[in-house]
């Protein structure tokens, strides 16, 4: 069946739809999954949250056999093939909790060959008694590779070193033919080096990604009234091509229309066109006829032009992925480049409306988090790439210099026992409830949330009166982005300390904040519902 899948799909990009559903590839991801399917060895170390999970997943569904996935986390299996079998993949886990049953009928399911991946405990697979399995799935319907997932616990060096990975490398003197994956999160050098040595990996091809694109200028402008004058000087301003991304595609004809007016070579581009008019004026941009485009997100997919200058989102984009994706398409040839966003608070309420008409609830506690995290972005006084990066799940420190937060710094104020007291209530309220209920407790409010959990009387009631609920919001998410604070993303965003949420109580650490010039909640009050 595998072979005839290949056959229909176009290219990965095909398959990437398929399967999973996506439009584009994240770094990195395109060129392991050919490396992977050339059979090479691979290292592939991405920050957690940065989709190593599917270097793995979509060269298991595209090659004939089954992938073995080693993973150390009975949890965590259980969510990975949950996502997949969601997604009409063939995937199953056998580990200790399952009844006898139960494993005889995957291992059949197994052998019918009606499973791509199969997610199994290090101690499993080497277990005396599976090997005879393993090897009746090699010459039944063959190993099409080995993951090893969280590679790092093979390391001594690592973090979490686990002993049972030591053995992984007696598949490989068993099977010396079947390619080996290792993927972690952890990069330091020494922990690489052991991961190569203890998997034996042969000539592997090892893929650090980033996600960080240094040559892209990221600001944030409070769009205006008159918006459209804004955006023109803000096009005059710029030398070479751009795009600009528009939410609907009247915005984005009446946009190109003006700016030809006003003199610049600019055409549109949106899925209410047709293809014949469409294809010209990509072919005109991609050849500098013309030196902007406006457009919907309908546009970029796949084209390959390297010196676009500057990326303007003229509205909100709908979520982090998009953005990163379209502002990506600027400065690919590594020559600066800039990335706006034209930002106005008094459209969130219209975006909140349109969640609200979202027929099923699950996706729009989905969309009403991805606003929630652009919102962040747009309205984050702290290093634009760190709270980008942050989304993927790459640490950076801050201070890029290429950002209108790092180069226009806001005012700082020391917000230290503000964060001390914020930090304490999450604490007392056991780490259980989101950033309003916290703000709530602190400003001591009368609301019966509050009352029913009994934290009136706890001993944060009511500190924080001094201070606006803007505020103490614009402090809870300057500790978000400063990772002094995490928060839980699996739907409910539920409030939890770090280990740099303690050093701040425990008065190691101080907390500084840039003040935002702009009250967000004064234009949030300027618009009618
Ligand atoms: P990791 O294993 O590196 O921690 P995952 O594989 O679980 O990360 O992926 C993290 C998230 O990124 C998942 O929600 C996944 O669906 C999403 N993701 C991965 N690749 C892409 C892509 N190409 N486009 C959009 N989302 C993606
Ligand atoms: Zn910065």
């Amino acid at each position: 069946p595998t072979a005839s899948i290949m056959y229909q799909l176009q290219s990965l990009g095909d398959a990437l739809k398929q399967f999973f559903g996506y439009t584009t590839f994240r770094p990195g991801q395109q060129q392991i999954v050919e490396e992977a399917l050339q059979n090479r060895d691979l290292l592939i170390i991405m920050p957690t949250g940065g989709g190593k999970s599917l270097c793995f997943q979509l060269p298991a569904l595209l090659k004939p056999g089954l992938t073995v996935v080693v993973s150390p986390l009975i949890a965590l299996m259980q969510d990975q093939v949950d996502a997949l079998v969601d997604n009409g993949i063939g995937a199953t886990f056998l580990n200790s909790t399952l009844s006898w049953d139960a494993v005889r009928s995957r291992e059949m399911a197994i052998l019918n060959g009606k499973i791509k991946l199969l997610y199994v405990a290090p101690e499993r697979l080497l277990a005396e008694r599976f090997a005879p399995f393993l090897e009746q799935v090699r010459s039944q319907v063959g190993i099409s590779a080995f993951a090893v997932d969280e590679a790092h616990c093979v390391s001594a060096w690592g973090h979490d070193f686990r002993p049972e990975y030591r053995q992984i490398k007696q598949l490989r003197q068993r099977y010396p033919d079947i390619p080996i994956l290792a993927l972690t999160a952890t990069a330091t050098k020494r922990v690489q080096q052991d991961i190569v040595q203890q998997l034996t990996l042969r000539q592997p091809s090892i893929h650090i990604a980033s996600f960080n694109r240094p040559n892209l200028y990221y600001e944030i402008q409070p769009k205006q009234r008159q918006s459209y004058n804004q955006l023109f000087k803000k096009v005059q301003s710029h030398k070479g091509s751009g795009i600009i991304y528009c939410l609907s595609r009247r915005s984005v004809d009446e946009v190109a229309f003006r700016l030809q007016k006003d003199g610049i070579s600019a055409l549109p581009y949106h899925a209410g066109m047709s293809d014949i008019d469409r294809s010209s004026n990509q072919n005109r941009f991609i050849r500098d006829d013309v030196q902007v485009i406006v457009a919907t997100i309908a546009f970029g997919m796949g084209i390959n032009k390297l010196d676009v200058r500057f990326v303007i989102h003229y509205d909100l984009p709908r979520n982090l992925e998009g953005y990163y994706q379209e502002s990506g398409r600027a400065g690919r040839d590594g020559e600066p480049a800039y990335c706006t966003i034209f930002y106005r608070p008094g459209d969130v309420p219209r975006l909140d409306y349109l969640i609200d008409q979202k027929p099923d609830p699950r996706e729009q506690r989905v969309a009403r988090q991805q606003l929630q995290q652009i919102r962040d972005y747009a309205e984050g006084t702290d290093c634009r790439r760190t709270i980008l990066l942050r989304y993927f799940g790459e640490r950076f420190k801050g201070n890029c210099d290429n950002c209108d937060n790092c180069c226009h710094p806001k005012p700082v104020e020391d917000w230290t026992i503000e964060a001390q007291k914020f930090l304490s209530c999450v604490a007392r309220c056991r780490e259980r409830f989101g950033m309003t209920h916290i703000i709530d407790v602190l400003r001591g409010s009368r609301k019966k949330k509050v009352e029913q959990n009994g934290h009136h009387l706890l001993s944060t009631y009511g500190i924080g009166r001094d201070k606006s609920i803007d505020a103490w919001k614009m402090l809870a998410r300057s500790l978000l982005h400063q990772g002094l604070m995490d928060e839980t993303t699996d739907g409910y965003r539920v409030l939890k300390l770090n280990k740099r949420s303690w050093e701040v109580l425990r008065k190691q650490r101080s907390v500084h904040i840039a003040i935002t010039q702009t009250p967000v909640a004064k234009a949030l009050s300027d618009v009618s519902p």
